[in-house]
Formats: C-alpha cells, structure tokens, sequence
C-alpha cells in the first residue's frame, strides 16, 4: 500500500484567502492593496465586525464554487498520486451550502482524484494517514503523523510543524 496524504481544501489546494480579498476589495475597500492581506490575516488589519462580515460570505451560494486554485496543486497532486494515495479532507460539514460546490469544484480541477478519495467530515481528528497538509495547526496538533503547515496570513505565528510555501516546495519534499 503507498503512503496516504491527507490534503484539506481551503487555503491549501483552493486560494481561499484570495477569494476573500477579492470580496474585501469589491465590496468594503476599492483602494485596499492585495499584498498586505497576503501578509497579515483579515482579524489583524480589520475591525472585529468588518471581519465578521468578510467571514460570513462563506455562506452565500456560489463562494466556494468560485475560488481559484491553488498555484501548482493540480500538476504536483497528479505526480505525487504516482507515489502516494491522496485524500481529500475537508471540514466541509461547517458550512452546509459548499459540499456540492467542494464536490464540483474537485471535479474541475481534480479529476484525478476521484470520489472514494475525498473526505467531508467535521472534526479531523478521526482522520488516519501518514502525512497531512493542512493551513490550521489544530488539525495537525489532532493528526498522528507527520504534519506540513501550508504557509498562510492566519498561521504564521506557528512554529510547531514544518511549514510549506507552496506546492512546488511541497513537492521537493515528498517527490
Ligand atoms: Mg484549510
């Protein structure tokens, strides 16, 4: 059997951050600079209740749907898939409206990874496997095996896992 990988979604495959700038930009701030979300998370430079306003457009329809891909994911997940079975794991149970969005969403960028192979769960503690690429460290803190923490604005005080930039790096790593 070949080692497994458990991949999450958001911010890690999908550039979920970027979505949420986009918003941020069309709809509270024309003139904010994308550079500066990438470098600091939306609770750091905004006020409480703006954040919670950016936060709640997950739960429109469409918001998962229109996410672009992450730099590299589709090329190096077909490579590694050589070597690996991947598995898609999502929290997807947080927010209702995005498992057929997620779902679509796979199919269009992620062919090669087919059903049997995508997870939607809640907490990802019940998830086994060998390697897990996740953005939040709690689910790497829950994870027994070896954990990689996709680099991103919400994360970077986190010292705890071995920290990746992106799938190219990801991919000297494991390839
Ligand atoms: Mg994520």
């Amino acid at each position: 059997m070949k080692p497994r990988i458990a991949i999450d979604m958001d911010d890690v495959l999908a550039d979920t951050v970027g979505t949420f700038i986009d918003i941020y930009r069309r709809d509270f701030d024309t003139t904010a600079l994308p550079d500066v979300f990438r470098e600091n998370s939306f609770h750091e430079l905004l006020e409480k209740d703006i954040s919670q306003r950016l936060s709640d457009y997950v739960h429109e329809p469409g918001f998962f749907a229109d996410i672009a891909v992450m730099p590299g994911a589709p090329e190096i997940t077909r490579e590694l898939s050589k070597k690996y079975d991947l598995f898609v794991t999502s929290a997807a149970m947080e927010f209702r409206n995005s498992l057929a969005e997620k779902y679509d969403w796979l199919d269009r960028y992620f062919p090669h990874i087919p059903w049997q192979n995508r997870v939607f769960c809640g907490d990802k503690s019940i998830i086994r496997a060998d390697i897990m690429i996740d953005d939040m460290p709690y689910n790497l803190v829950s994870f027994q095996g070896k954990g990689l923490l996709f680099d991103a604005p919400h994360n970077r005080d986190n010292t705890l896992f071995q920290r990746v930039h992106s799938w190219e790096q990801i991919a000297t790593i494991l390839l």
